[in-house]
């Protein structure tokens, strides 16, 4: 039984034979899907023959869109909360949703899959019993005191940026951090998938030399790890 369930369902980050069985499944059973931006939406929607209302939740419209949305589920209709990509509410809207769905005594269901800093950290071969995930650093006010603050961090951290600021995050790095192992993940899952990994600074170094766009995360090593303590993981 869907009747009056909030559904969240990650979505791929690029490659679409990355979906779940149980999201596509999810997504063909509700009565509506609630999404970021129509478009982004309708092209993994058509991939997978899927034709359903869609109702938009952003940063723009969020507070007016939800009371509307946890309506319709009151009223035992089933929803999809789906993301541009990966798993909604990580670094992406939808915890007010979620919040909201559950004061109102709604069912909230996950059906997970792909979260860009996981597959990131899976693939980094540094720590990851413990790590701070801080998604996007602030852009202006907060940004340094935040930089300061991570270079004490004893965790993995493990960050996200776009392709606009990746190479001012690396100079930033390369000041805050220049000893530390940094692997950065560009575009993964997708054609132009590609990982580094040294100190910010040579990241950098080969950064400069080519054409370098795309998503990435950033995941940089705790102070004392050094490639030989790879041994004892
Ligand atoms: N909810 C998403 C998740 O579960 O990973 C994250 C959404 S956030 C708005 C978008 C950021 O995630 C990008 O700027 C990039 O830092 C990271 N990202 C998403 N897809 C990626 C990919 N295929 N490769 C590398 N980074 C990615």
């Amino acid at each position: 039984m869907t009747h009056g369930k909030l559904f969240v369902v990650a979505t791929p980050i690029g490659n679409l034979g990355d979906i779940t069985f149980r999201a596509v499944e999810a997504l063909k059973s509700v009565d509506f899907i609630i999404c970021e931006d129509t478009r982004v939406t309708s092209i993994l929607l058509h991939h997978f023959d899927i034709s359903k209302p869609l109702a938009v939740i952003n940063a723009h419209n969020e507070s007016k869109s939800l009371e509307r949305v946890v309506e319709r589920i009151s009223a035992n209709e089933s929803a999809a909360l789906v993301s541009d990509a990966g798993t909604p509410c990580i670094s992406d809207p939808g915890v007010r949703l979620v919040n909201f769905a559950i004061e109102k005594g709604i069912e909230v269901v996950g059906i997970p899959g792909v979260n860009a800093a996981i597959m990131a950290l899976s693939i980094s071969g540094l720590p990851t019993d413990a790590f701070a995930f801080e998604g996007f650093l602030p852009q202006k006010k907060g940004r340094q005191k935040k930089l300061q603050q991570l270079a004490e961090e004893e965790r993995t951290i493990v960050l996200y940026e776009s392709t606009y600021r990746i190479e001012k995050l690396l100079e930033e790095l390369s000041e805050y951090m220049p000893q530390r192992q940094i692997v950065v993940g560009r575009e993964l899952t997708k054609k132009f998938e590609e990982t580094w990994r040294g100190t910010a600074e040579e990241i950098l170094t080969d950064f400069e030399k080519r054409n370098t766009k795309g998503e990435f995360v950033v995941i940089i090593a705790p102070p004392s790890w050094k490639k030989a303590d790879s041994e004892s993981l």
